[in-house]
């Protein structure tokens, strides 16, 4: 990646970071524990926790998401950012705009 790919994928890391975050935050309302004796029917009650597992879900997700970008941010600076950590080639500014988290190409990623 030239300098310009590198720094336009790192304004992307700091506005995906800033956005996972502010996610977090939202779906941390969510899952808070629901009333046991809130006036819901039971098949609303249902849907609620069933929604409420979902949330939980996504929320794990993006923990581990903003971790990620998090350590991509570390990464971004350095000669060994943008490389993939299984066969060693560049994996190319395509996918880093798109997931700047990426530390293997699609070639090894699709091996996992
Ligand atoms: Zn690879």
């Amino acid at each position: 990646m030239t300098q310009n790919e590198k720094d336009s994928v790192k304004k992307k890391i700091e506005e995906e970071i800033l956005l996972t975050q502010e996610q977090i935050s939202a779906l941390k309302e969510k899952v808070k524990p629901i009333a046991p004796d809130c006036s819901l029917g039971r098949l609303t009650r249902l849907e609620a926790m069933g929604e409420q597992h979902m949330n939980n879900k996504i929320l794990e997700e993006s923990k581990i998401k903003l971790t990620r970008l998090k350590n991509a941010l570390l990464r971004v600076d350095k000669p060994i950012f943008g490389i993939c950590i299984e066969c060693e080639e560049e994996i190319g500014f395509g996918r880093m705009s798109i997931r700047p988290e990426s530390v293997r190409c699609v070639e090894c990623a699709s091996k996992m």
